[in-house]
């Protein structure tokens, strides 16, 4: 956001919390701006690595409190994109923006499209629906990942919902006992050749879908099974 606009905006915000006799610490406040001072997606793990570089010492709660009384009162909106981390973006009043998200590298395209939001009105209107908002998100690949569609990569990289092919097992002898490795992805079903999908890619566990089952991976596993995105 443009400096200028970023201390209105922040003051706006600050004058409210006076208003209501929010009383919140330094910390809440440093977050508050860092927001201010981004342009796009912030998620709370963006505010705790700012913090961590910058040594200031914001706890987790000290982040949520910020989030909390931005969304509370207008400044921001909350977006969970496919990779299930939750991001705020500014809430612009009268300000409407659809997203593309990238399901490798996780990048999002902001975009407006005047005839598709004529559309979507239309087909409220004609359901007798009295539309008030909406979210529209289009999941995909970007130029730059569309690039390289058959480049090798580790599934722990896949972001959920994308769609893979395995190439190989990369064991070490080692960690895993090696072999028996190998022999348990056998028996799952996790071979080159096999295809199949990122449902959820979390902190500790990535769970894809292959050949209709669940299979659920540590993420040291996962960062042995090497893979192409398929579409
Ligand atoms: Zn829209
Ligand atoms: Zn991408
Ligand atoms: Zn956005």
């Amino acid at each position: 956001m443009k400096k200028q606009t970023h201390h209105k905006i922040f003051s706006e915000f600050a004058r409210i919390l006076a208003r209501h006799s929010i009383a919140v610490s330094d910390s809440v406040l440093t977050a508050i701006e860092f927001f201010f001072s981004e342009d796009h997606h912030v998620s709370t793990e963006d505010v705790e690595h700012f913090a961590r570089e910058n040594n200031l010492g914001i706890s987790k709660a000290e982040i949520n409190k910020a989030f909390e009384l931005l969304e509370k009162f207008g400044f921001a909106t909350k977006r969970v994109f496919a990779d299930g981390v939750q991001r705020y973006e500014h809430f612009h009043i009268g300000e409407h923006h659809d997203h593309l998200y990238c399901l490798k590298c996780g990048r999002i395209i902001e975009f407006y499209s005047s005839g598709l939001e004529e559309e979507q009105g239309d087909v409220a209107r004609e359901h007798n629906f009295h539309a008030f908002s909406h979210k529209m998100q289009i999941n995909g690949l970007c130029s730059q990942c569309f690039g390289e569609p058959s480049q090798e990569i580790p599934l722990s990289e896949v972001q959920a919902g994308g769609t893979f092919c395995i190439t190989r097992i990369a064991t070490r002898s080692g960690r895993f006992g090696g072999h028996g490795f190998s022999r348990r992805l056998n028996d799952l079903g996790l071979v080159p050749g096999a295809e199949g999908q990122v449902i959820n890619n979390g902190r500790g566990m990535v769970i894809i879908n292959c050949g209709s089952a669940r299979i659920a991976l540590r993420r040291g596993q996962s960062r042995k099974i090497m893979v192409a995105l398929t579409n």
